[in-house]
């Protein structure tokens, strides 16, 4: 099987890209480097069936061609972490809406198997009891850039589910939960990489809000298997599926955790969201996959606990 990869040389897709080579089958890298980095990748440089092309997703005649040669298209490729959305809110709108559907066409035009990345950021933050215009929950108000990655994401959705259903092209749909394991970095705010590092050079482990707000991390060691699998299941497709892990955590026992488990002597201070973040952000407090549809398409389990995530 030859698999085109888009967004292979970032944290998730060089994952992939690892797990399809050695499966044996040809692997075909777009990437436009503008987060990933070819260090993600240098395991596989040489290897016979190995190809990477720098490019960007929203060059819709790169992406055809190199669709048209393939068995099937995994999507990973997109603008992500906070400050570059809201750095760049419209470059980050356009690859992540336009980009899909670049991709997205090109595979059903050729009748390609496809897989788009979304994320547990499109079921948004409503849990509000009355509804303002000014609210920080909204996906598409032109003042909450930040958001635009959640709309985006929603959007690509059913671009992706439309195509599947309308052309009958296998079509998988992921939700990722705050993946994290080896390459990921804390360069656009993502709270692991970013508290692991502060821990080792012993610089202020930097916990935004008050740290109650609870994640659950799952590991790209689980995750990447479930997503390979749910493309072998015809159950799955056209559907959204979550993908994450199960140990849930707040923010300021994740930076106990780490602060233990790297014998660091950082200390532990808190910053509040406008400073972090600007503009009267506010976080959910809660963010927990149900990945009980995925248990029941594929026997999704997560095997990894946060002690092995941090290692
Ligand atoms: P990442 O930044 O490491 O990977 C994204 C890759 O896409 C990078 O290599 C980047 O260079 C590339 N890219 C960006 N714009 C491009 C363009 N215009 N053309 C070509 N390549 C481009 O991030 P990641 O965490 O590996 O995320 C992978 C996918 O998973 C993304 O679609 C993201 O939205 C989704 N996701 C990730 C998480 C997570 O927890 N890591 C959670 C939810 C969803």
């Amino acid at each position: 099987m030859k698999a085109v990869v888009t967004g292979g040389a970032g944290f998730i897709g060089s994952h992939l890209c690892d797990h399809l080579v050695a499966q044996g089958h040809e692997v075909v890298v777009l990437d436009d480097l503008s987060t990933g980095s070819m260090e993600n990748l240098t395991q596989l440089e040489g290897t016979p069936g190995f190809t990477f092309v720098q490019g960007d997703i929203l060059d819709r005649d790169l992406v055809r061609n190199l669709v048209e040669e393939a068995d099937t298209v995994f999507h990973l490729a997109a603008a992500v972490g906070v400050y570059n959305i809201v750095d760049n809110p419209l470059k980050s709108l356009r690859i992540n809406l336009q980009g899909t559907e670049n991709v997205v066409e090109a595979a059903v035009a050729n009748r390609v198997p496809y897989m788009v990345a979304s994320t547990s950021e499109v079921y948004g933050k409503n849990d509000a009891d009355g509804l303002k215009e000014d609210d920080d929950r909204i996906y598409g108000s032109p003042i909450k850039s930040r958001w635009s990655y959640a709309a985006a994401k929603g959007l690509d959705e059913l671009v992706a589910y439309v195509h599947g259903v309308e052309s009958g092209v296998p079509c998988v749909i992921t939700r990722f939960f705050n993946v994290v394991g080896p390459r990921q970095t804390g360069q656009y705010g993502m709270v692991v990489p970013r508290f692991v590092d502060q821990a080792l050079r012993g610089a202020p482990i930097t916990v935004y809000g008050t740290g109650a707000q609870r994640r659950c991390f799952g590991s790209v060691f689980d995750v990447i298997p479930g997503l390979l699998r749910l493309m072998e299941t015809p159950e799955a497709y056209n559907q959204a599926v979550n993908l994450g892990g199960h140990e849930e955590v707040s923010i300021k026992g994740l930076a106990d955790r780490v602060v233990e488990l790297t014998g660091s002597t950082s200390e532990i201070v808190y910053i509040d969201y406008e400073q972090a973040y600007g503009d009267g952000y506010e976080d959910m407090q809660r963010r927990y996959p149900d990945t009980s549809l995925a248990h029941r398409l594929i026997g999704y389990r997560p095997t990894r606990n946060l002690n092995d995530i941090i290692n």
